[in-house]
C-alpha cells in the first residue's frame, strides 16, 4: 500500500497533511509514503526531513499519486486521483463535490464531519485547528492593538489593562479567553449554550450574555449551538451592545453548524467603539460575526476600528497546525487499520466511519448528501 501527501494548492493554504513524525509512523504500519516536493515548506518542513523520516520525494503531484492507494490532504486536491483512492482530508464538500468524488470512484472521507464523541477526540481536526485559531486570534489582536494587554504601572504613569470580549466560547473561544488572560487582559465572554457559561467562568473570565427559556435548549445533541429565533438574537444584541462600546478587543468565534455565522457585532456596535480598538473575526470563513468584516482582509473603519477578517486562521500558525492535523489523520488511519492485511478497514456501521464517509463504491453514502 502506498500513501501520497500532496502540496496544498488552494490559495492561502500553508498547512500540510503529514509531518516527518507521522511519516515515520505510517512507514512503521507498512505503508510506502510519497511526499510531493515542497509540500511542507510553508509549514517550515524541508523535503530533507521527510526523506530522513523514510518518505520518497516525488517531483510533482502526478508522480506522488502514481500507484497511490491512500491520499492525505488538508483541502480537496485539485489533481485527478486514481479511481479507488481513499482520500482523507477536510474536503468541505457540497452535494455536487460529493457526487464528483463518487463518479471518479474515490472513497472520500471528510474529517470536518467527524462526530464530536469522546472516542473521536484524538482525530478531531475541528478541535485541534480551532484551538490554534483561538490562540492566534488573540496574538494578532495584540499586534494590531496600539496599546497593550496588561496593566502597565510605570514611573511615567499607568496604562490600563485592555478589555477583551470573546464572542463564542467553544474550542476556539475558550483558548482565546485563556490566551487573553495570560497576556494580562480583562476578559469577558459570551455564548448561548448554557454549559459554556460555567466554562467561561472557570477560565477566570466574566460572563456577559442574555439567557432565557430558548437558550436553555440552545445546544444540539452533538454539542453545537442551535440556530435561535430572531427575537433571541435581538435580545442578545441589546445586552451585548452596551458592553462592546467599552471593549478594546473583540474576538469573534461564534458558529452555527451548517449555516452562515450569526451576525453578532452590528455596524452600530462597531461605530460605538473607540478608535484603536480591534475586532478579530475568526468566523470569517463562515461569513463572519461582524457586519464590518471583509473576508480575507484587514480593514480600518471610519471611526478607527481595525477589523481583522482573515480566513483560514489555523493556516496563520502553520507549523503547529500541521503538526496537530497530521496527528489527527494518522490516528484516524491507525484506528481503522487492519494490521494483518496492512490496509485500511473502515466498517460502515462504525459511528466515526459513518460520520466522515462521503462516498463508497462509486456512490454518495453520507446522510447529508445521499439522495
Ligand atoms: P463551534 O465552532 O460550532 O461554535 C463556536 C461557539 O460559538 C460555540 O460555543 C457556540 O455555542 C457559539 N455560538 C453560536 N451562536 C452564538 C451566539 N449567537 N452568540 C454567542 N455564541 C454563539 O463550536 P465548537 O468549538 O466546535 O464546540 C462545540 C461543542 O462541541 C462544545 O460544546 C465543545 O465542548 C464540544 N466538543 C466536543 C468534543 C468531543 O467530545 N469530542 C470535541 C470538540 C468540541
Amino acid at each position: 500500500m502506498r500513501l501520497a501527501v500532496l502540496k496544498e494548492r488552494r490559495a492561502g493554504e500553508s498547512r500540510v497533511a503529514a509531518t516527518p513524525e507521522t511519516v515515520k509512523k505510517l512507514k512503521a504500519m507498512g505503508l510506502g509514503v510519497a511526499v510531493e516536493a515542497g509540500a511542507g515548506l510553508a509549514s517550515g518542513i524541508p523535503d530533507a526531513e521527510y526523506v530522513a523520516a523514510g518518505a520518497e520525494m516525488a517531483a510533482d503531484a502526478a508522480a506522488a499519486l502514481a500507484g497511490a492507494n491512500i491520499v492525505f490532504a488538508v483541502r480537496a486536491p485539485e489533481a485527478a486521483l486514481p479511481s479507488g483512492t481513499l482520500l482523507i482530508g477536510t474536503l468541505g464538500a457540497d452535494a455536487a463535490a460529493a457526487s464528483a468524488f463518487a463518479a471518479a470512484g474515490i472513497e472520500a472521507c471528510s474529517m470536518e464531519l467527524l462526530p464530536r464523541i469522546t472516542r473521536a477526540q484524538s482525530m478531531d481536526v475541528l478541535s485541534s485547528q480551532a484551538n490554534l485559531a483561538g490562540y492566534r486570534a488573540v496574538i494578532e489582536a495584540a499586534e494590531a492593538f496600539d496599546r497593550g494587554f496588561p496593566m502597565l504601572m510605570t514611573a511615567a504613569g499607568t496604562i490600563p489593562a485592555a478589555n477583551a470580549f470573546i464572542m463564542g466560547a467553544g474550542v476556539a473561544g475558550l483558548q482565546a479567553i485563556a490566551t487573553a488572560r495570560r497576556l494580562g487582559g480583562r476578559v469577558s465572554a459570551t455564548d448561548v449554550r448554557p454549559a459554556a457559561k460555567e466554562e467561561i467562568k472557570s477560565l477566570g473570565a466574566s460572563f456577559v450574555g442574555y439567557e432565557d427559556e430558548e437558550s436553555k435548549a440552545a445546544q444540539t445533541a452533538g454539542g453545537y449551538a442551535k440556530q435561535l429565533s430572531a427575537e433571541f438574537y435581538a435580545k442578545q444584541a441589546e445586552v451585548v451592545a452596551a458592553h462592546i462600546a467599552k471593549q478594546d478587543i473583540v474576538i469573534c468565534t461564534a458558529l452555527v453548524q451548517g449555516r452562515k455565522a450569526p451576525t453578532l457585532v452590528t455596524a452600530e456596535m462597531v461605530a460605538s467603539m473607540k478608535p484603536g480598538s480591534v475586532i478579530v473575526d475568526i468566523a470569517a470563513d463562515a461569513g463572519g460575526n461582524c457586519a464590518a468584516t471583509v473576508p480575507g482582509e484587514m480593514i480600518v473603519t471610519p471611526n478607527g476600528v481595525k477589523v481583522l477578517g482573515f480566513t483560514n486562521w489555523p493556516g496563520r500558525i502553520p507549523a503547529a497546525a500541521s503538526a496537530l492535523y497530521a496527528r489527527n489523520l494518522l490516528t484516524f488511519l491507525t484506528t481503522f487499520w487492519d494490521k494483518e492485511a496492512k490496509a485500511p478497514k473502515l466498517p460502515p456501521e462504525d459511528d466515526i466511519v459513518a460520520g466522515v464517509t462521503l462516498t463508497r463504491g462509486g456512490a454518495v453514502v453520507h446522510k447529508n448528501f445521499a439522495a
